[in-house]
């Protein structure tokens, strides 16, 4: 039999219902990779006792007939949600040492449904950036290499623990939070699917705010079927979010058929930007043939604003960040560095001054900078009527069309330290991320194909408000005619 660590989430349950193997095999034998693929530095905590005594559960729970959609899945858990009793940091040091005292509801979902937690997995700091660069705790390699070539490539970002992970099969599945990409954009660099629900599908209570409006919890997982499972355990009404949707959640892997006759999709022409990359537009051509193949009729749409959504972005981001963040003062969480003799001030200043890394200051500035009194107007209060414009751009545009398809991110995966340099070189990664991002939609990577020089590239599909159904859908049409079985080759 193949490695258990190979298989789909969709054949791991397959396989426990069948009795092939139990759920503690299963875990024990992910386990095993997690210890053997350190090097990649995905994971910040491993939680193997919680992940075993979760198995068992589940095994329990499998011999009695009563077991959850996810019984005995290993899950890695970006380290943006907060898990009741292990260490959360969102891979900043002003939080090390910070051990929930509740669980977020997104996990709690997740272990009610049956799966178990192989531990918390790294990211940029607070989930700002793109390469999962920015981490207190070092960056995640990519368990992908480009042909002929030993150099480090970065996993994308910002859940780049969650996205190498899955791509290196350490874990069944990985949580994710998407703000302006931090889903699609890795999951396009690793070769697997990630899909971020309409803004309130499902709960932010228990994650680490970014930017509050924009932050929502998602999936990264091998193939688009495994993402509709964990999606489905994981979305759904909570009273404790107030900007929870109260909408039923469909059986989504039950819904998935493939079958786009009747479905317009839509292609943004702004999306076509100047100098793109060749392979990645002959991508995009064939992600059409195959929407065309699987019964969908094309059509060309404009988003007219989709130049002015990263500068937006950009703006609105890092003013809710800076709101966000004024509550790591050093008094209640984690870090606190107090001067000798020092006032409460010059505790805050110090704490802040040596607790946050380089770019979450450059967040924290930008956006105070926004938000500021003379300049709220120019800045904050233009970027809110630009951001109102994107949303109507695309609800012009699904007048025309049912789903829109474009490219995930500008390029493939690039090398470790290429872009750090360079703030602007790395905000342009999400592009065409962040539109979507603004506008609240469902929107979803599929690995679609490879560079000339072997590394994945991703296409996106985006849907109207609670369409992920749609959106999942017609990922799985394209999925079955990409066909992409690309996998990196072991050398850790
Ligand atoms: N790369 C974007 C940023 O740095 C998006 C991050 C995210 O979605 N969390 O803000």
């Amino acid at each position: 039999m193949a490695a258990l660590t190979d298989l789909t989430l969709a054949q791991m349950k397959a396989g426990l219902a069948a009795k092939q193997f139990s759920a503690r095999e299963l875990v024990q034998e992910h386990i095993e990779a997690v210890e053997a693929a350190r090097v990649l530095n995905a994971w910040l905590v491993e939680t193997p006792e919680i992940a075993l005594s979760q198995a068992d559960a589940a095994d329990r729970a499998l011999a009695a007939g009563e077991a959850g959609l996810l019984a005995g899945i290993p899950l890695g858990i970006k380290d943006l949600f907060c898990t009741k009793g292990v260490e959360t940091t969102a891979s900043s040091k002003i939080l090390k040492g910070f051990k929930p005292t509740y669980e977020s509801t997104v996990t709690e979902k997740l272990f009610g449904a049956g799966a178990a937690m192989l531990g918390k997995l790294n990211l940029d700091e607070f989930a700002m950036g793109s390469s999962n660069e920015t981490s207190a705790y070092g960056p995640v390699i990519s368990p992908w290499r480009a042909n002929g070539s030993e150099q480090p490539l970065v996993p994308g970002g910002s859940s780049g623990g969650s996205s190498a992970a899955v791509a290196a099969r350490l874990c069944a599945a990985a949580t994710g939070t998407d703000t302006g990409g931090s889903i699609r954009q890795p999951a396009a660099f690793t070769g697997i699917a990630g899909i971020k629900p309409t803004y309130g599908r499902c709960s932010r209570w228990g994650v680490i705010a970014f930017a509050s409006s924009l932050d929502q919890p998602g999936v990264l997982a091998r193939d688009v079927t495994d993402c509709a499972l964990v999606l489905e355990a994981m979305s759904g009404y909570d009273p404790k979010d107030s900007t929870s949707l109260n909408a039923p959640v469909p059986h989504y892997a039950g819904g998935l058929g493939g079958d786009l006759r009747g479905k317009r999709i839509g292609i943004p022409k702004e999306y076509r930007v100047d100098g793109m990359d060749a392979d990645l537009e002959a991508l995009w051509r064939k992600g059409v043939d195959w929407a065309k193949e699987a019964g969908a009729e094309i059509v060309e749409v404009s988003l007219p604003h989709t130049r002015e959504a990263l500068p937006t972005y950009y703006i609105v981001a890092p003013a809710e960040a800076s709101s966000n963040l004024a509550r790591y003062d050093g008094v209640r969480y984690g870090l606190r560095v107090a001067p000798e003799g020092g006032s409460l001030a010059d505790m805050y200043a110090a704490t802040r001054a040596e607790g946050f890394g380089a770019e979450v200051k450059r967040r924290i500035m930008i956006g105070t900078y926004v938000l500021s009194a003379g300049y709220y107007d120019a800045y904050y209060l233009k970027a809110q009527k630009v951001r109102a414009l994107i949303s109507r751009d695309f609800a012009q545009a699904f007048e025309a069309c049912d789903l829109l398809l474009t490219p995930t991110a500008p390029t493939g995966a690039f090398g470790l330290g290429a872009k750090t340099a360079d703030p602007i070189a790395m905000y342009l990664n999400d592009v065409f991320t962040v539109p979507a991002s603004l506008a609240g939609l469902p929107a979803m990577s599929i690995p679609a194909g490879l560079t000339s020089d072997g590394l994945p590239l991703g296409l996106q599909l985006i849907g109207r408000p609670l369409d992920e159904m749609g959106v999942l859908d017609a990922a799985f049409a394209l999925e079955r005619r990409a066909g992409f079985a690309a996998a990196p080759s072991r050398w850790w």
